[in-house]
């Protein structure tokens, strides 16, 4: 006999776990501001890595109803709707724990690009994600870039580079540390992070055997 009909219980199983390929997860991509981060996220969504990224929720987009705005986002955050949130010049930034699960859902890897103390806080829930820290190549690049980008004051300027030391020295608590001397070869490297992980066996759901 031929076809699918004699196929073993066994044999479907395979085939049934061979469809079903690896398990999306979380990228967390933090680093130093002036890093880059926003460089690689624009690329990186475009290089056709089944990567979607994932937006903050804010109160900003609400300035017409400030406090309602803040009300509501603070009955969310009580509600466990968010998965790391922030406060920053009274503002509220947040990602919620739906919009990742919707594209977790529909089988896309989800990129999120936020601070050590977000990444922190989304490693909590999503323990398998892959957490990849930008690093400049040095502090004086990183000081050049701050200046280059020309939307900060010397004052944010010194603000920002103390931050970096702060947040540099976190670097461990990350699966991936990435040098960002060239943008695209420093991109290539975190592509392949990426693809390596999709690669992984862990990411796969175990093959019963019988
Ligand atoms: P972040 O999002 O981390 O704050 P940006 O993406 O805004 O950083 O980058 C800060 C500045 O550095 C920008 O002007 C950007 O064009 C520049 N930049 C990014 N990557 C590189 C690189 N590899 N070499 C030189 N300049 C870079």
């Amino acid at each position: 006999m031929s076809g699918s009909g004699s196929k073993s219980r066994t044999s479907n199983e395979v085939d049934a776990w061979l469809a079903t390929g690896h398990r999306p997860f979380v990228v967390v991509i933090s680093g130093p501001s002036g890093v880059g981060k926003s460089s690689f996220v624009k690329q990186l969504l475009a290089a056709g890595l089944n990567l979607e990224y994932s937006v903050s929720a804010t109160t900003r987009a609400r300035r017409p109803h400030e406090t309602e705005g803040r009300d509501e986002f603070r009955r969310r955050i009580d509600a466990g709707e968010f998965v790391e949130w922030a406060e920053v010049h009274g503002e509220h930034y947040g990602t919620l724990r739906s919009e990742i699960e919707r594209r977790l859902g529909a089988g896309k890897n989800v990129l999120l690009d936020i601070d050590v103390q977000g990444g922190r806080a989304v490693r909590r829930v999503y323990k398998d994600g892959v957490f990849i820290f930008v690093l400049p190549p040095s502090l004086a690049d990183l000081e050049e870039r701050l200046r280059g980008r020309a939307t900060d004051s010397d004052d944010t300027i010194r603000l920002r580079l103390d931050n970096a030391l702060r947040e540099i020295k976190l670097v461990s608590e990350y699966d991936y540390a990435v040098v960002n001397d060239e943008l695209r070869s420093a991109l290539d490297r975190v592509a392949s992070i990426i693809v390596a992980e999709t690669c992984s066996t862990s990411r796969r759901p175990p093959l019963v055997s019988t």
